[in-house]
């Protein structure tokens, strides 16, 4: 991954202005990756005496809560009135792990209304929007962490990358490439993690941390999932899978529970393209996942009013449960005759 020198010198004069105030926003349902990078990029600014302050639209899932300094994040949904006050008060805002405002619901409203605040992109996502003064757009970076240390690197060196910023850059790159398992992982990826490595985080602990924390509840909503609502399509290469807000209910669900659950068919052997459905008050969320050339993005996008990353995106559907899946499995027939599965 090549940073733009031009974009780098931009950031670095802008960065050289005393005493900033500074926002640090990512997306709704933000998950390890958009939750890292803005405490990573967030302790590094602080540290340069910025005054920084981290907003998502909504909470994240509980098992990234013993992250240092997410309890200093402010839920836009919880204290609407301080985030809107830091956003009106911000010199800067950066916007991380997401490509257009439309991806934080009404917080992209308010982010709208400030005219006066220098806005900077460093994202991943295919199609970023070019409503930015500085535009950091890598969609062939593996996640927005290593978008991030990348720029800490080029700012400050690598040797400024403290173990508390390791360890939450750590959490983004292992949980946007499945524990290192999906695509985009490059020599320079594997140079950062050494890096963060010899701060001396301990790795097994994050690991555990993330992927070995949830409830009783979760395990038993994904053996029911797998077991009762995994239907397979065009010879087993397509699979869907449903969860309504009753089922969630029975299995005392809690936001983050249903988690790496799409990309489970994809351990089968031939599978291209899985797709999961979870209902909630207004819509119901599309997230999709495949192997290989299946592009999702697209299939999201066109089918979905979503969109995301060639093999892992998501959309909304707005219409019943039956109706979704029934629109997703035409879906499936119309880009597999043009030959896109
Ligand atoms: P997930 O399935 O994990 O929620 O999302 C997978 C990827 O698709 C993420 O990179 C996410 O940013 C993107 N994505 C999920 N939902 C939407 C959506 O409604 N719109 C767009 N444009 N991207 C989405
Ligand atoms: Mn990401």
């Amino acid at each position: 991954m090549e940073l733009s020198q031009n974009s780098i010198e931009q950031l670095s004069a802008l960065l050289s202005e005393p005493a900033l105030k500074v926002v640090v926003l990512s997306h709704t349902n933000p998950d390890g990756d958009a939750v890292g990078s803005s405490l990573a990029w967030a302790e590094a600014l602080r540290s340069r005496g910025h005054q920084t302050t981290c907003i998502v639209p909504n909470k994240f899932p509980y098992y990234l809560d013993w992250m240092t300094g997410i309890r200093d994040i402010v839920i836009y949904r919880n204290e609407a009135e301080r985030a809107a006050k830091a956003v009106a008060e911000a010199d800067v805002i950066f916007c991380l792990d997401f490509h257009t405002l439309s991806r934080l619901d009404a917080l992209g409203d308010v982010i709208a209304a400030n005219t006066v605040a220098r806005r900077v992109l460093i994202d991943h996502h295919l199609d970023p929007s070019q409503d930015f003064d500085i535009i950091f757009s890598h969609p062939e970076s593996s996640s927005t962490c290593f978008l991030v240390y990348s720029i800490i690197e080029a700012l400050w060196g690598a040797q400024s990358v403290t173990a508390t910023q390791a360890e939450v850059l750590y959490v983004g790159m292992m949980t946007d490439t499945g524990n290192f398992s999906f695509s985009h992982l490059t020599p320079e990826l594997y140079r950062s993690l050494a890096v963060l490595s010899a701060t001396g985080i301990d790795i097994p602990q994050i690991y555990n941390n993330v992927y070995n924390s949830f409830t009783e509840g979760r395990a038993r909503l994904f053996g029911y999932t797998i077991n009762r609502k995994m239907k397979f399509l065009r010879k087993g290469t397509v699979a869907h899978m449903s969860l309504t807000e009753a089922e969630m209910r029975r299995f005392w669900f809690q936001q983050g529970d249903s988690e790496g659950f799409v990309n489970y068919p994809l351990t089968v052997k031939k599978m291209r393209m899985s797709a999961i459905f979870i209902e909630h008050t207004d819509f119901i969320r599309v997230s999709l996942r495949s192997r290989g050339k299946v592009d999702v993005n697209l299939f999201a996008a066109r089918y979905f009013e979503g969109g995301g990353h060639k093999n892992a995106a998501g959309g909304k559907s707005y219409v019943s449960m039956e109706e979704t899946i029934a629109r997703f499995e035409a879906a499936v027939e119309e880009y597999a005759n043009e030959g896109l599965i």
